[in-house]
């Protein structure tokens, strides 16, 4: 069961030094209880109590990160299901999506349109934040070059790469360098190659399932893994 602030703030050192980015203790372990930040935050918690309190409040979906250095769009990591419940700390992200089916021209207004496209929707700026590359034709080369073209022209895009074939992923990926990609997606035929190149290259990875237990099942191999 999910701790309280006040349970959370008993096993913190109470030095209120406002290290965690957070002025007082108190206002720290409120926090993780809402699960606005995590217990790592503090560095003067034990181990020990760092994974018992990482643990209960752990949300029921984890954080995860897309993207790396200044550029990193985090998804997860909700305590509730539903929007008119809470406000989610993490909203849903927009993508824009390439592929390679499409024609030069068509690809370039994409990304133009991913740079320039702002709307203002009750007080709150909406805009892309990532672009998603699609290898539409099994063409490695020309997946390879359209990924490199996005991370050239669109410097701050979080990406997803898309394709049915771990080894051009695998070699996207590398292109990616440390921008992070969430890699997409593992079926039951390819899970365990996905889990590799998530491993080595340290990215996230999407799960494609048939149906939802279909999807649990490929994602318990990953977890394995
Ligand atoms: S860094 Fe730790 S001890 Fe310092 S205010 Fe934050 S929670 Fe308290």
């Amino acid at each position: 069961m999910a701790l309280t602030g006040i349970q959370i703030l008993k096993m913190l050192p109470k030095k209120n030094c406002g290290e965690c980015g957070i002025p007082t203790c108190l206002a720290f372990a409120m926090k993780v209880a809402a699960g606005q930040t995590e217990i790592g935050e503090c560095p003067y918690v034990s181990d020990e109590v760092k994974e018992q309190i990482g643990e209960a409040s752990a949300p029921p979906i984890r954080t995860v990160k897309i993207g790396g250095g200044d550029h990193v769009y985090t998804i997860g990591g909700e305590t509730c299901l539903f929007r008119h419940e809470k406000r989610f700390e993490n909203p849903t992200g927009i993508a824009v999506l390439v592929g390679t089916d499409q024609d030069g021209a068509a690809v370039d207004g994409r990304l133009e349109r991913f740079k320039s496209l702002r709307y203002e929707r009750v007080g709150v700026m909406l805009q892309a934040d990532m672009v998603a590359v699609k290898d539409a034709t099994g063409d490695a080369a020309a997946f390879n070059a359209l990924v490199k073209k996005v991370l050239e022209t669109c410097e701050d895009a979080k990406l997803i790469l898309i394709s049915d074939n771990p080894e051009t992923l695998a070699a996207a990926a590398k292109e990616c360098g440390d921008r992070k990609p969430l890699l997409f997606g593992a079926t039951g035929d390819n899970a365990e190659a996905f889990a590799k190149i998530g491993q080595d290259s340290g990215c996230p990875v999407g799960v494609k399932g048939g149906n939802l237990d279909d999807t649990v099942e490929i994602s318990e191999k990953l977890q394995e893994a």
